[in-house]
């Protein structure tokens, strides 16, 4: 049963443990998905020293009922209305858990005043409000919604600041240059005798594709990512290289860097998670296995080490580490992300949304892999670009931005020749 005082029984893998009283809770947002069931099977192998305050999930209720049966969260948001009432009925009445629904359950279960950790692993611009909310509220804040940075990045890191927030970062690349520089007791990171920073990109699975090729691509090739098992949007965004796009993005804010000293180089092997270079020529890099516990296992245990469940890396085996130059002609959407910070303003939320409905058009077939970049670009095009002074202001233009693109898709008149749209 959830408590969060005094000696109790709590589930781990594989048996019931004496949980000690002084565990950290932790509320996992977008808990059905790739990184949540990560980070509960991080949490699983720690019971010690974790108790799972709420898990929350957009409407997949089968999913969500087994996890609040292994982890027993004091409360399980769906988003969903519908799913909610499911979830509810079908909850067995021995959990002790509440069920919430709507933002306003995942707002409130990242500033319950019992929640020390938030892990945001929403996917898409959906994450922003929690997210937000799990800053002000001064949460130790695993950060991999990267969406919800290169949105609203300047209100983010305000939010930090403000509410007194420690910011992990949980990006596999932000996870490993964060760990190649020194950091205060805060979590902030020192960014001031770094040269620039290096962030990895596999190339994902159209890496030799001609555009031709790419064309052609279906959503299961662009899902079946040679190194890291994701999401689905996540894999699209990386076979088109808008996820090291967003990533730059994050990198800036998360780092403080101006743009010029955030670098990107295509490492196919994802063994080398990025770089930081310093002035006397070091250059430190954080190697390992491409699995993301072990980025989740060092945010949870900072500033301590925890074990994750990754298998140690054999470079023996490994052989070989290639590095080359992104090829922008053929991977445009890296272009137009660095196009949007130096942009600035709402730019950066404009390119995200643009991006959010072109992938899921792509995954529901409608639009082709190659048509992505072309619909970024002219949503880019015919926005009007200001100052997020405001989280209303962003969600305005992240709006407006989805409309355009929605009408720039219906405008895609089919037999226009492939490179006709960069
Ligand atoms: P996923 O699609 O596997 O899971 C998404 C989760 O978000 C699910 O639990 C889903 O129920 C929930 N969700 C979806 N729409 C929602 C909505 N409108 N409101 C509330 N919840 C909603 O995604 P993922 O691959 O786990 O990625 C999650 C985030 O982490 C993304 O921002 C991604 O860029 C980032 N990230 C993922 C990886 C990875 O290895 N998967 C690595 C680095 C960063
Ligand atoms: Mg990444």
């Amino acid at each position: 049963m959830w408590s969060c005082t005094g000696i109790c029984a709590g589930l781990a893998v594989g048996g019931l443990v004496a949980v000690a009283a002084n565990r950290r809770l932790v509320s996992v947002l977008g808990c059905t998905g790739s990184i949540g069931v990560s980070t509960l099977d991080v949490i699983g192998r720690h019971s010690d020293r974790f108790g799972v305050y709420a898990l929350t999930a957009h409407s997949s209720v089968d999913a969500l009922l087994a996890q609040c049966r292994t982890f027993q969260p004091r409360y399980a948001v769906m988003v969903d209305e519908a799913a909610a009432t499911q979830l509810r009925e079908r909850l067995p009445p021995a959990l002790d858990t509440t069920v919430l629904q709507g933002e306003s359950g995942l707002v409130q279960v990242v500033t319950a005043s019992e929640v020390d950790v938030v892990m945001a692993a929403i996917v898409g611009a959906a994450g922003l409000s929690s997210t937000l909310a799990a800053a002000a509220a001064g949460k130790t804040l695993l950060l991999a919604n990267k969406e919800s940075l290169v949105m609203g990045g300047h209100l983010l890191m305000r939010a930090v600041r403000e509410g007194g927030a420690r910011l992990l970062p949980i990006d596999s690349e932000h996870n490993a240059i964060f760990q190649c520089m020194p950091v205060g007791k805060s979590a902030k990171p020192r960014t001031d005798h770094v040269s620039r920073v290096v962030l990895t990109a596999s190339g994902g699975p159209f890496r030799q594709w001609s555009l031709e090729q790419m064309a052609e691509a279906t959503p299961d090739q662009a899902c079946a990512h040679p190194n890291w098992s994701m999401g689905r949007k996540i894999s699209v965004d990386s076979a088109t290289l808008m996820n090291k796009g967003l990533e730059y993005i994050e990198a800036c804010w998360i780092f403080g860097l101006e743009p010029a000293r955030v670098e990107v180089v295509i490492h196919p092997q994802s063994i080398v998670h990025s770089m930081v270079h310093y002035p006397d020529g070091s250059v430190l890099a954080q190697l390992g296995n491409p699995d993301m516990r072990t980025a989740i296992a060092y945010g949870l245990g900072w500033p301590q080490r925890l074990t994750s469940g990754v298998p140690p890396l054999d470079l023996v085996a490994a052989a070989r580490l290639d590095f080359a130059a992104p090829d922008e002609s053929r991977f445009p959407c890296l272009r137009l992300a660095r196009e949007s910070v130096a942009v600035g303003g709402t730019a950066m939320a404009v390119c995200n949304a643009a991006n959010e409905i072109a992938v899921a058009a792509f995954l529901a077939k409608k639009i082709r892999f190659t048509e992505i970049p072309w619909i970024i670009e002219h949503t880019l095009e015919r926005m009007d670009i200001v100052e997020p002074t405001a989280v209303s202001v962003v969600e305005a233009a992240d709006s407006q931005a989805r409309a355009i693109a929605s009408v720039i898709m219906a405008d895609l008149q089919q037999p226009k020749r492939v490179t006709e749209r960069f």
